[in-house]
């Protein structure tokens, strides 16, 4: 075993079916009497169901939380939940109302209970990344973890089956990353294989039946999975090019990390390839980049950056950005190699290992 150091944040977590009605239950049990419910304006119906079921322990409904983390929609926010003296947040939704959730929290030190919809994981990180004037820029802070996750597979059911697919691969690729990034640990390392193996066996069920209750529950038990790894250690290339993509050329989060992971995962096989077995072995695959890339097409994944918004005239600056700024990661990457990797993900190209 090599060394390693392990790092365990407090945070409980309730995970079945049927758990919403709970959520009561858990705001008492933290001590508070005044929630305001966030969500984006799409799931209004869903936060404003929640508070109906909360009653009294609900003081109002914030339904404008965007991608991304803008500040300004934060300030909103935060005007609000001031004014109605709130003394908790519950969040329902993906990424975006959990990185609002956060946002508040960051400002307020309030309590966060987070309903999670998506597979994106948030949930389960002290991270937040907030935009501002076109820049994402991205914090760890205690005080942005959530208290208390909710999940209930119920809520699922109703994903789309797109971004059911590529929030499932967001998730994978914070669990690849995990398993060689340099504070790796043993007990993330089987969490992360654990998580890929989950969603890997759950995703092609759910595309063919989306109500599939026990395709579901393992979905959101992977997310939850591979979720806990990007809270626990630090990431790489693979992030760093979808962080880049996201807060300077607005491309859509998940659909981003489904484009770029097998190439970024690929570029790093081929130098930590030993490290990357138990992913490979998780969804059964010789090599995990190409393995990745047939089973995105399986699940009909979007495939290149070209579908998902992005401008080939933009490779050459996205490339400049992401060489920018130093980061870890186990294979040098330098602004030739990732302009490569961009542009086998612009046009789709199956990546090799050779
Ligand atoms: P999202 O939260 O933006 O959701 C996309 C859309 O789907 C929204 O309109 C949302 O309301 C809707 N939606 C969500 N769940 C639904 C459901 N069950 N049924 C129907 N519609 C539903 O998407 P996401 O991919 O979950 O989150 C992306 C955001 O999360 C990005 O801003 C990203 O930066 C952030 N993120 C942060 C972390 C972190 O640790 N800080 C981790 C992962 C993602």
């Amino acid at each position: 075993m090599e060394p390693f150091a392990f790092q365990t944040f407090p945070q409980r977590v309730v995970f079945g079916s049927g758990t919403l009605a709970a959520i009561g239950d858990e705001i008492e049990r933290l001590g508070h009497r005044r929630a305001v419910v966030l969500s984006t304006p799409e799931q209004a119906a869903s936060a404003g169901a929640v508070a109906e079921d909360l009653g009294s322990l609900c003081v109002g409904v914030f339904a404008g939380a965007a991608m991304h983390t803008p500040v300004s929609v934060t300030e909103a926010a935060l005007r609000q939940v001031t004014a109605l003296n709130a003394d908790c947040l519950v969040s329902i939704g993906g990424g975006s109302t959990t990185g609002l959730g956060k946002a508040i929290a960051l400002r307020t030190n309030l309590d966060q209970i987070v309903i999670p919809t998506t597979y994106a994981g948030s949930e389960a990180t002290p991270i937040l990344g907030e935009t501002e004037d076109g820049e994402k820029t991205t914090r760890r802070s205690a005080k942005v973890l959530p208290e208390v996750v909710v999940y209930d597979t119920d809520l699922t059911l109703g994903l789309p089956i797109r971004l059911s697919v590529t929030s499932g691969l967001n998730a994978i690729a914070h669990a690849i990353e995990a398993l060689y990034t340099q504070d790796r640990n043993p007990v993330i390392s089987l969490l992360a294989a654990e998580g890929i193996r989950a969603l890997g066996v759950a995703l092609p069920k759910v595309i063919v039946d989306p109500k599939n209750r026990e395709a579901r529950s393992d979905a959101l038990y992977g997310a939850w999975a591979c979720g806990t790894c990007l809270g626990a250690v630090g990431m790489a290339l693979h992030h760093r090019i979808c962080h880049v993509l996201g807060g300077s050329f607005d491309l859509p989060h998940s659909e981003t990390h489904a484009v770029i992971l097998p190439h970024a995962t690929a570029f790093n096989e081929t130098t930590v390839g030993t490290l990357l077995r138990p992913a490979a072995q998780a969804i059964a695959v010789e090599e995990l980049g190409p393995g990745l890339y047939d089973l995105s097409l399986r699940l009909g994944a979007p495939m290149t950056l070209r579908q998902i918004g992005m401008l080939e005239e933009g490779l050459d600056r996205a490339a400049d950005l992401i060489v920018d700024k130093p980061y870890w990661n186990p294979r040098p990457a330098d602004r030739h190699s990732v302009r490569q990797l961009l542009d086998d993900a612009y046009f789709g190209r199956r990546p090799s290992l050779h």
